[in-house]
């Protein structure tokens, strides 16, 4: 089923309208902005590539927009690809070759590229070159052939997800984490003027409340409820036009879906609330193990409803007044 509330990027999510597009604009990650802010700014100063950058955090954060932003800050070209669609080496070099001085070439996914496309990667990162073999057996020789000096910006959901010598090759590695209610609710003030409607403050924040940290979901959001405010001939989206949308839309009030809570309610009510394994979740719910894992289970941790035990999965005491539920005397 298609859920409203998960990170990844859906065809239809049409972020690019609302996407901010300097720094000034980008909405929360001090850190992170402080940081890029000082390197783009000396970088620029120096007349040099800016250091590679890797951005690291869960889906819909943001690392898209901040690469784009970074290329725009730097004034240069903005070029984008993703690991699993660099088929071959040659396919990597031919995007390396084409760049120009000081160029940004964005990598999302970037732990998913091939070893035989990320060892390319290794001398074009440190050294700005590209070591090709051409041809076969005895005839084969290697040819290096210099590359742009170039910022390399690459998107991963782990760090850990990466081989060593890839990590390492980042001089400036960023972190990105979820957001608060307050910066969501900024997010979307300015996503509502964007798309030109009239929200109320109290709406913005019942949207943040529910979005998961995340502001690719407070966008789908915003889209959802703008839908319904038209549809009900609301004028302005006050916290109860919201409100009212998102509960037709099984969107809870801290945003858990109908399958989080199809799997709170199934652990806290047929096991007792836990421990209990995932196979035996993943049975009951009639879900891939895999999905629940990567679609589930992330937020439900996030938020301390669920904990990850050597017996299984274990239900805590805020996850059972969420669902108001009793919950079970241990012991
Ligand atoms: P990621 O690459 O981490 O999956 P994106 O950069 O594609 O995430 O961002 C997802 C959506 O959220 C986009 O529509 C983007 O405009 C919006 N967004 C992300 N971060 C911010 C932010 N800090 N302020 C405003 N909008 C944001």
């Amino acid at each position: 089923p298609r859920r409203l509330v998960t990170p990844e990027k859906r065809e239809d999510d049409l972020e690019s309208s609302i996407r901010p597009l300097v720094l000034e604009d980008f909405v929360g990650q001090a850190a992170a902005r402080a940081n890029l802010k000082v390197f783009i700014e000396a970088a620029k100063a120096r007349r040099e590539a800016l250091d590679h950058v890797l951005f690291v955090g869960p889906p819909g954060l943001g690392k898209t927009t901040l690469a784009q932003i970074v290329a725009r800050e730097l004034g240069v070209n903005f070029r984008s690809t993703s690991g699993p669609v660099i088929a071959k080496a040659g396919d990597l070099a031919a995007q390396l070759t084409n760049l120009e001085e000081r160029d940004v070439l964005f990598i999302d996914e970037i732990h998913r590229l091939n070893p035989a496309v990320e060892e390319i990667l290794y001398p074009a990162m440190e050294d700005y070159q590209l070591d090709l073999i051409i041809g076969e057996g005895p005839a084969a020789r290697s040819v290096k052939i210099d590359l742009a000096k170039f910022t390399l910006v690459g998107a991963t959901t782990r760090a850990g997800l990466l081989t060593t010598p890839l990590r390492d090759r980042f001089g400036i590695p960023i972190r990105l984490k979820f957001y608060t209610v307050d910066e969501l609710e900024l997010i979307v003030s300015r996503g509502a003027r964007v798309l030109g409607f009239n929200m109320a403050p109290d709406g913005a924040n019942e949207i943040a409340k529910r979005a998961r940290g995340t502001p690719r979901i407070a966008g789908r959001l915003l889209r959802r409820v703008r839908d319904f405010a038209i549809v009900d001939n609301a004028p302005v989206v006050t916290r109860a036009v919201a409100d009212k949308a998102l509960r037709l839309l099984d969107v809870d009030a801290i945003g858990l879906d109908l399958m989080d809570r199809r799997y709170l309610e199934m652990v806290a009510v047929n096991f007792n609330g836990g421990p209990v394994g995932i196979e035996t979740i993943a049975a009951a719910l009639s879900e891939p193990r895999d999905a629940i894992e990567d679609i589930i289970e992330p937020y439900l941790l996030q938020q301390g409803f669920l904990q990850r035990t050597p017996r299984g999965r274990l239900l805590t005491a805020q996850a059972f007044r969420h669902l108001g539920v009793p919950e079970p005397r241990s012991g």
